[in-house]
């Protein structure tokens, strides 16, 4: 997809700090961290966001759900973690290209917002 940043991302013509990458989802550090860990993980494939699910691409998160655990492991995450998807404008989305937050080293509030 032309002109998104996460598609961007994962070709690597914008550099960013990998964390994890299969065939199927690329992760990466997010550049202004709200926790001691943040990671975004997105789809390969150009989904806009959560609201464009459907049964030809859920496989992409099916998947993504897969890898949350390795990546919480393989970051220290032992004490639990929050995972965000911010959908649309009024869920918050700024980078229209489906990606979940992956959060923790901290305690978090709830409800959030
Ligand atoms: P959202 O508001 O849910 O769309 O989240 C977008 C996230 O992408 C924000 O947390 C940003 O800090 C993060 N972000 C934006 N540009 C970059 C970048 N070049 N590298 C890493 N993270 C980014
Ligand atoms: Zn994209």
């Amino acid at each position: 997809m032309d002109n998104c940043l996460f598609c961007k991302i994962i070709n690597g013509e914008i550099p960013s700090t990998k964390v994890y990458e299969d065939e199927m989802c690329y992760a990466f550090l997010d550049i202004e961290p709200q926790a001691p860990v943040h990671v975004i993980i997105v789809p390969k494939a150009h989904i806009e966001s959560a609201d464009k699910v459907n049964e030809e691409n859920s496989k992409y998160i099916a998947h993504i759900w897969e890898v949350i655990p390795k990546i919480a492991k393989e970051q220290g995450l032992k004490n639990g973690y929050r995972v965000v998807n911010n959908c649309g404008e009024d869920g918050g989305q700024t980078v229209m290209h489906l990606h979940f937050h992956l959060m923790g080293g901290r305690a978090f509030a709830w409800p959030a917002g």
